[in-house]
């Protein structure tokens, strides 16, 4: 029920977890944390209470500078850690808030091409979608531009990828995503609060952007897939 994303310049897993804090009061079931470090992906999940994950990194941390993390209401699929998010594939780790709604078609497609799945969850389909794209050669820009009309429902998404540690791909459409504007870092997030302490300085994406984030900033593009500027305001939330 809540994500939390960093481009940064120092190890991000602590600030993950914190920001995963601030967003406890939506209520959850489970939470993970995903960075990208040597060309791997790093990830760690547990069900239950953040206490638990951060047990889970205590005894084997996620370093890196770049990562995602997720606090998960489930839906679809038991509240279990292999149906906790990040969801990921050899290629890349995905969270998501919302719903899927034609997740059931889309992973039957998947199945037909031999994709096989690790979870019961709505959001895993959307992970081996982008996977596709991305192992056929695509850049992860045009891998999500590709696949984000295919999607019915409401999503907030963040994603990772194994062999690029500096950007990360966000999306909304019916679920609240921000952008985070900090020094040689930048952020995602699914409200200000979660960015408190990170920084004050925040864009919200409108419905249906897209948007990539490297240490310089934030590329935000409308459902049409044109450069957008979005506002950036100060939050005036305190950490
Ligand atoms: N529908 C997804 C799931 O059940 C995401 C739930 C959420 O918003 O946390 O895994």
């Amino acid at each position: 029920c809540g994500i939390i994303g960093i481009v940064g310049k120092e190890p991000v897993s602590d600030r993950l977890v914190d920001g995963l804090k601030r967003m406890e009061y939506r209520g959850y079931d489970s939470a993970g944390v995903c960075t990208v470090h040597d060309g791997q992906l790093i990830r760690r999940r547990a069900e239950g209470k953040l206490a638990n994950l951060v047990t889970v990194l205590k005894a084997d941390d996620a370093a890196g500078n770049v990562g995602i993390a997720h606090t998960r209401w489930a839906t679809h699929g038991a509240p279990t850690t292999s149906n906790a998010h990040p969801q990921a594939t050899s290629e890349l780790a995905l969270v998501h808030n919302g719903i899927i709604e034609n997740f059931k078609s889309l992973r039957e497609e998947l199945s037909a091409r031999g994709r096989s799945f690790e979870s019961e969850t709505d959001t895993e389909v959307v992970a081996h979608l982008v996977s596709e794209q991305v192992e056929a050669g695509k850049s992860p820009q045009e891998a999500v531009q590709a696949i984000l009309p295919l999607l019915r429902g409401a999503f907030a998404l963040a994603i990772a990828f194994r062999s690029q540690p500096d950007l990360l791909i966000g999306a909304r459409l019916g679920s609240p995503l921000v952008v985070g504007y900090g020094d040689g870092e930048t952020y995602l997030g699914s409200d200000a609060l979660a960015l408190a302490p990170l920084t004050q300085k925040i864009a919200y994406l409108e419905e249906g952007d897209w948007v990539v984030i490297t240490r310089d900033g934030a590329e935000i593009y409308d459902k049409d897939n044109q450069p957008v500027e979005r506002e950036i305001t100060t939050s005036g939330v305190s950490a």
